[in-house]
């Protein structure tokens, strides 16, 4: 069964994941690809890179934008 519990799983249901810190109003792409397949990904939490506080995550299906590796979306 795909499962979106580990990345492997995240990755093969063309999921993305953003995490976004309110306080810096920023949103950073997580490259899933890159993180070990077995590893759970719920739950897993990630650190802004600006202010280390914690950010927010953010899934999202692929086809839910028409954003793709290399086109990056105007800010
Ligand atoms: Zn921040």
């Amino acid at each position: 069964m795909t499962t979106n519990a580990t990345w492997g799983g995240t990755v093969a249901l063309n999921l993305t994941l953003h995490v976004y810190c309110p306080r810096c109003n920023r949103s950073v792409e997580i490259d899933m690809t890159k993180m070990p397949p077995e590893g759970k990904a719920i739950g897993q939490t990630f650190r802004c890179m600006e202010c280390g506080r914690p950010g927010q995550n953010i899934v999202s299906h692929k086809s839910a934008n028409h954003s793709y590796p290399g086109s990056k979306r105007p800010k």
